[in-house]
């Protein structure tokens, strides 16, 4: 019976984070996850979302000065930037990239790989 609920406790945070359709925090998982399985505490997430990240079916999506967000590995292995509304402070996709990047670089100095996040306000806080 444990086990059992431990299951359904599982499937509830890893489809949460899988569906979102963009990067979730703690909070955001728990509330989602719980809409399902109301028994679902904050440490049962954290508990979830570490053997999830460790079985890298997720992967953290970390900005400064902010707590980590989580989204699918399989998104995170396509290249795409993020957007932050700095109102409801949730976390959404773009796709696409400004690209040409080397271009800002001093001669002489090789470009690996970049961040980008954009700020400012979501479609329903704007
Ligand atoms: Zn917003
Ligand atoms: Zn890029």
């Amino acid at each position: 019976m444990a086990e059992r609920r431990k299951t359904i406790q599982l499937d509830a945070i890893r489809t949460a984070v899988l569906e979102a359709g963009r990067p979730l925090s703690i909070a955001e998982i728990l509330e989602e996850s719980t809409k399902s399985v109301p028994s679902i505490s904050l440490r049962t997430v954290y508990r979830v979302i570490r053997k999830l990240e460790e079985e890298e079916e997720i992967t953290a999506v970390t900005l400064p000065s902010q707590p980590d967000r989580y989204e699918s590995s399989k998104a995170a292995a396509k290249h795409h930037h993020h957007f932050h509304c700095t109102k409801c402070d949730r976390l959404f996709d773009v796709d696409g990239c400004p690209g040409r990047l080397k271009q800002l670089i001093p001669d002489g100095f090789v470009l690996k790989e970049h961040d980008l996040t954009l700020r400012g306000l979501c479609a329903s806080c704007a």
